[in-house]
């Protein structure tokens, strides 16, 4: 399983609703899981691999020892929220960027797990931060969209380099 890195067109395409639950998702998401600890990242959303369903997979400390940690959330959507802060963030499809994002601090997600039963995740700072990292890949949306215009600008030639990097792959 391989992590799509930018600019790569797919990750503009963000997931579709999962209607179906079975044994094969609950592999995909076992795959995705195990590919994010591979990369050393603590999220992946299935558009990062190729894969258009609204399917993401966290573990806020990324270490594959600690499994109470991992989460699986399908067709994940954000009923509440709180207040907003700037944070690190970066992502595995921009390797080596990492730059402040505005995030809601606290957010309620509503979302069904591998069973397709609904579940309400209530959460803040950290896991809040990465989730909404996440759910943004499911929409089409890259953390580089939400930085400031200093940021922006300040990223752009390490941008360029990827863009030039995939230019060259394909
Ligand atoms: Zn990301």
């Amino acid at each position: 399983m391989e992590v799509l890195v930018y600019p790569d067109p797919v990750l503009r395409r963000g997931g579709k609703a999962i209607t179906t639950f079975d044994a094969e998702l609950r592999d995909l998401a076992g795959r995705m899981m195990e590919a994010m600890y591979e990369e050393g990242g603590v999220g992946l959303a299935a558009p990062q691999v190729g894969i258009e369903k609204k399917l993401l997979v966290l573990n806020p400390s990324g270490d594959r020892n600690e499994r109470s940690g991992e989460r699986v959330l399908c067709n994940p959507k954000i009923t509440r929220k709180k207040e907003r802060e700037f944070g690190e963030e970066g992502c595995l499809s921009f390797p080596g960027i990492h730059a402040e994002v505005e995030r809601w601090i606290a957010i309620t997600v509503t979302y069904q797990d591998l069973d397709g039963k609904e579940q309400v995740l209530q959460t803040d700072g950290w896991l809040a931060r990465i989730v909404q990292h996440e759910l943004d890949h499911l929409d089409g949306v890259l953390f580089t969209d939400r930085l400031t215009a200093a940021d922006k600008l300040r990223v752009k030639p390490q941008l360029q380099k990827l863009e030039e990097e995939f230019r060259a792959r394909t």
